[in-house]
Order: C-alpha cells, then sequence, then structure tokens
C-alpha cells in the first residue's frame, strides 16, 4: 500500500508531505505553547484537533515539551502518527482540521525537548583519522581503541541551545604548541561540527543494558545538531579525560524532531566494520542511514558531508551507552559526533576544511579558516522520504558574538 499525499494546500511532493510530520513546540501572540506538527508550510494545532476527536492520547500536545509524548512508547508513537496521516490525507477529515493549520510564519517555535542527558560520539572514520593526523602528527591517526567501539563523551545538557540562539564565543585557556606558557583569551579557532542528534524517548532500568536491536524501541526521533567547538581551548585541555570547556559552551539542536518512522526508507548498510565488533555491537541488516548534509557558512555552501559514510551505526551507540547497565531517560541526546566524508568538500568541520588553519578555503569571494564574529552558519539535512521523494530535517542555525 502507498500512503497517499497531503491534501494540504502545498504539501504533496514537498519535502514535508505526509511521509515526514516532525513535532515541534510552538506559541502563537500570547497562547500557551504546545505541540505541533509540520505539514507544508503549515503547523498543525493538534490539541483541538486530538481533543475533538477525543483521542486518548490528547494530553501529550498540551505541554511545553515533546517530553510527555516521547515518553509515551513505541506503540502510541506509530499510533499517533497513524492518526495524524490519516486526518492530513483523508478529505472528509479537512472540515475538521483546516481552521487548525497555522501558516509557520505565525508561531514561534520553542526549544521542542527538555535535554536529560547529552553524551557525543565520534563515529566519523574520515573525521577521526584527519583530526588524528593534526592533532597527533607523530603517531598512528587512530587510536588503538576506535574500532572496537564508539568512542564518545559527557556533554553538557544545559547548554543545548535551540536554532537560532546566537553563539557567544568562549575564552579560556589556549596554549600554542611553541608556547611556554598558556594565555587566556577568547577562542581564536572557533569552530563547528556538523553532526546528528538521536533524541531518546521510552526510558530503561538502571542495570539493563538496551541492545542495538532495540533501538526503535528507545530512540524517538532525530535533531539536526551543531556541537560548536573552541579548537584552541580544546587541544589544551583534552588530554586525557577529554572534552570539556572547548565543547560546552553551546550546543545548537534543530527546532523540529524528526520521527524515526520519517526515516523507514533512509536506512542503509553501513560501509563496513573491520574487524568486527564484539557480539553486543553487532547488529542485522541496514544500520546506516542515507541522509545528506549540506553546510552553509555566510550564505555559502561550504560542504556535503554524508551521512551514509559513517562508520558507528546509531543503534551501536546505544548499545555501547548502555552496555555498563546505565540506564536512559526520556529527553537523553546522543549525537553521531562530526559527519565528514572521504572528499575533502565532504568535511564536517572547518577544522578539516581548513586543515588545522593552514589552508584558508572559499566561502564565496571571502575565505576563512575558523569563525569570525558574525558569521552565521546554517545545517540543513534531507533524507530519502517513503513517497518517493526526499524529507527535510529540522536546520540549524547559528550566528557568532563576540
Ligand atoms: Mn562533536
Amino acid at each position: 500500500m502507498t500512503t497517499p499525499t497531503s491534501w494540504v494546500e502545498g504539501a504533496a511532493g514537498s519535502p514535508y508531505d505526509v511521509d515526514n510530520l516532525p513535532y515541534g513546540v510552538f506559541t502563537r501572540a500570547d497562547e500557551d505553547p504546545r505541540v505541533g506538527v509540520r505539514i507544508g508550510d503549515f503547523v498543525l494545532d493538534a490539541t483541538p484537533v486530538s481533543a475533538a476527536d477525543m483521542l486518548d492520547l490528547h494530553h501529550v500536545f498540551e505541554e511545553r515539551s515533546l517530553n510527555p509524548l516521547m515518553a509515551e512508547g513505541p506503540l502510541a508513537w506509530r499510533s499517533l502518527r497513524q492518526w495524524l496521516t490519516g486526518l492530513l490525507t483523508d478529505e472528509t477529515e479537512r472540515d475538521l482540521v483546516e481552521p487548525h493549520l497555522i501558516p509557520l510564519d505565525e508561531v514561534e517555535l520553542l526549544p521542542p525537548v527538555e535535554v536529560a542527558d547529552y553524551v557525543d560520539f565520534y563515529a566519523s572514520l574520515d573525521h577521526a583519522s584527519n583530526v588524528g593526523k593534526m592533532f597527533r602528527p607523530d603517531q598512528e591517526p587512530l587510536l588503538p581503541n576506535w574500532r572496537h567501539l564508539p568512542v564518545g563523551y559527557h556533554g553538557r545538557a544545559g547548554t543545548v541551545v535551540p536554532s537560532g540562539t546566537p553563539i557567544v564565543r568562549p575564552s579560556g585557556q589556549r596554549k600554542a604548541p611553541d608556547a611556554t606558557a598558556p594565555t587566556f583569551g577568547p577562542s581564536a579557532r572557533l569552530d563547528i561540527e556538523a553532526e546528528l542528534g538521536f533524541v531518546v524517548g521510552a526510558p530503561s532500568a538502571l542495570g539493563t543494558p538496551v541492545g542495538a536491536a532495540s533501538f526503535a524501541d528507545h530512540v524517538f526521533g532525530v535533531v539536526g545538531l551543531n556541537d560548536w567547538s573552541a579548537r584552541d581551548i580544546q587541544a589544551w585541555e583534552y588530554v586525557p579525560l577529554g572534552p570539556f570547556l572547548g565543547k560546552s559552551f553551546a550546543t545548537s539542536i534543530s527546532r523540529w524532531v524528526t520521527p524515526l518512522a520519517a526515516l523507514d526508507a533512509a536506512w542503509v548498510d553501513l560501509p563496513g566494520q573491520d574487524p568486527a565488533p564484539l557480539p553486543y555491537l553487532a547488529v542485522d541488516g541496514p544500520a546506516g542511514l542515507d541522509i545528506s548534509v549540506e553546510v552553509e557558512l555566510n550564505g555559502e555552501v561550504v560542504s556535503r558531508p554524508p551521512y551514509s559514510s559513517m562508520y558507528w551505526s546509531p543503534a551501536q551507540m546505544l548499545a555501547h551507552m548502555t552496555v555498563n547497565g546505565a540506564s536512559l531517560r526520556t529527553g537523553d541526546l546522543f549525537a553521531s559526533g562530526t559527519i565528514s566524508g572521504p572528499d575533502k568538500e565532504q568535511r564536517g568541520s572547518l577544522l578539516e576544511l581548513s586543515w588545522g588553519g593552514k589552508e584558508p578555503f572559499a566561502v564565496g569571494d571571502d575565505t576563512r579558516t575558523f569563525l569570525e564574529d558574525g558569521d552565521r552558519v546554517v545545517l540543513r539535512y534531507t533524507a530519502p522520504g517513503t513517497l518517493g521523494g526526499r524529507i527535510a530535517l529540522g536546520e540549524v542555525a547559528g550566528e557568532v558574538v563576540s
């Protein structure tokens, strides 16, 4: 059975047809914030429609975040998606639904999720190899553990901010390799990391690992994510405990959360893992995602990283993150790490695009090594949809301020 397209004006065949249906939290004028669903260039105000339909789950739409909806678990997610698809494709629902379609430009989108814990991985072979070559030029680019486990660190959940939030250039300790002592001041090597974020809906019990095969039982959806990074602060502080203040000043996420079900047509085989990972990290079937990313700097596309090139899959990240018995909470966010492909124009950070700041790259008629004050970065993501076209994931924008 093919899903019919939407009757909503402009939605059919667009990146926001019924095969997408991302969730967000919105407000209009001085109304209470609540959960909405994007269709075409509208937000469906699901609260009055679900109340009129006497939907059991109508309460999840009256909330200021997606967390109560996400906590309901996969059966509820599926039934809500079926209900929404029916509303937006069946002409007989039009009279009920149409008055509650609000043009996007009339709403303000709010942070979609109350982030619980935040973990950032390092799952791209090309990114890890590039960084290894730059940070440890006299050693093997990949450290011995890299091909055996998805390397990650705990980030700062409290500084995850929604797309559009200005990014204040961080200050901290920096030490040039040839300097004898560190100095304090604003980062001179402010960078981006184009990543994909995974949002946990259904929690798990402390002491019980979540297997890779249970990924879709726990992960609600995906967000675009920019892991802003101060490379000079990072390079001086990261040994031996990993990233800290070079990362924790801000992480931007999209204001729309794309449900996992919208990515049904996007699963692809991983590029290949050698050596085969330990049994708890084994995955069956296509575990990678064919998501195309576009990095735009000051209006110019500077890179197109392919998510399909990622070495470690999100299911393996989840399995690894919980294999010690650590529990999941609703709102946990874990991110892929910088998405970089093998080619130069597929690198997801300026560190790599400028090869450690040594090779300025073109941004339109201008050049850059790292970010300057006033620079604006937008990350855009698309994936194959189940209707044959492409769906758009939430974009992530941010401007650097001094
Ligand atoms: Mn990162």
